[in-house]
């Protein structure tokens, strides 16, 4: 079976900041990573090396057992390229043309990966529309006209339009209140197995990636510091990074007091084993 997508080693600086150093995983068809982390751990840098706005330092990705190029020149290359991973963003405005309603812009993307019959192409929107709980009155909005939620999902459907190998949402649901929260992961779930589309689902809430994914990978400072299934990881989890975030979530009796402790802790153990300033 050929994963969805390789990736080993990925690294990528900026000047002195090294933002990511050593991401490797595979995701199988169907599967579904989180990459979790606080603000600033790598996550964002990852996931534009993942669909080529960054380019590697060093490592590779291969997306079914292809690797990535990492320049991409050239229509059929730059079509490829969008074929094989999708990004979905936090700002469902970066993939939605303001001007254009939500049916023309998914018009346009098929139109634009080779689909020449029009009646089959709004044959198609329907059917993408349908597939992210949108109906006719949303095709015929503008982007503003609809709700975050419905804004979401039409980005969402304009990624599927096409017809990736992966997705890539980089904090998808972040800003979206937790009713419609819960509805767009629902919808990822069902894209997942019904159309056995990978994801790559980057998020620093760990209850959400509880729900979508089947294994996380945990960053800090740049660097995998752990990475198993889910419902193992956050029952057990065994770097001190790991069982940091896990208890920076608010609960009943929390202290934010000591979880800043621990995490001047860390911070100092790490210095000591010399690995970081
Ligand atoms: P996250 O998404 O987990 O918050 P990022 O990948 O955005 O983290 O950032 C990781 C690190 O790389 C941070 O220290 C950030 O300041 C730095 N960084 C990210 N993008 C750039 C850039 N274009 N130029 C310089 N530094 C960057
Ligand atoms: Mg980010």
């Amino acid at each position: 079976m050929t994963a969805l997508l390789e990736v080993t080693g990925l690294r990528k600086t900026y000047g002195p900041t090294v933002a990511v150093d050593g991401v490797s995983f595979t995701l199988p068809p169907g599967g579904a990573l989180g990459l979790v982390g606080e603000s600033g751990s790598g996550k964002t840098t990852t996931a534009r090396m993942l669909v080529g706005l960054e380019r590697p330092d060093a490592g590779s990705i291969s997306v079914l057992g292809r690797p990535l190029a990492p320049a991409v020149r050239g229509r059929a290359a730059r079509l490829a390229r969008a074929k094989a991973v999708q990004m979905v963003y936090q700002d469902p405005y970066l993939s939605l043309d303001a001007r254009l309603t939500v049916g023309a812009t998914l018009d346009g993307v098929l139109k634009l990966h080779g689909h020449r019959d029009a009646a089959a192409r709004a044959g198609r929107v329907r059917e993408l529309l349908a597939q992210v709980g949108l109906g006719e009155r949303e095709a015929a909005c503008r982007p503003r006209q609809l709700s975050g939620g419905q804004r979401q999902r039409a980005a969402i459907a304009r990624a599927l339009a096409v017809e990736p190998a992966v997705l890539v949402l980089d904090e998808a649901v972040s800003a979206l209140d937790v009713s419609v929260q819960a509805q767009v992961l629902n919808l990822l779930t069902d894209i997942r197995r019904e159309a056995g589309i990978g994801l790559v689902f980057v998020s620093h809430d760990l209850a959400v990636v509880r729900y979508v994914c089947d294994e996380a990978l945990v960053l800090w400072r740049g660097r995998p510091v752990e990475h198993r299934p889910t419902a193992e990881l956050l029952a057990e989890p065994e770097h001190p990074y790991t069982r940091l975030l896990l208890a920076s979530v608010p609960h009943p009796g929390w202290d934010p007091g000591e979880i800043a402790a621990r995490r001047r802790e860390l911070s100092a153990a790490d210095r000591v084993s010399g690995a970081r300033p």
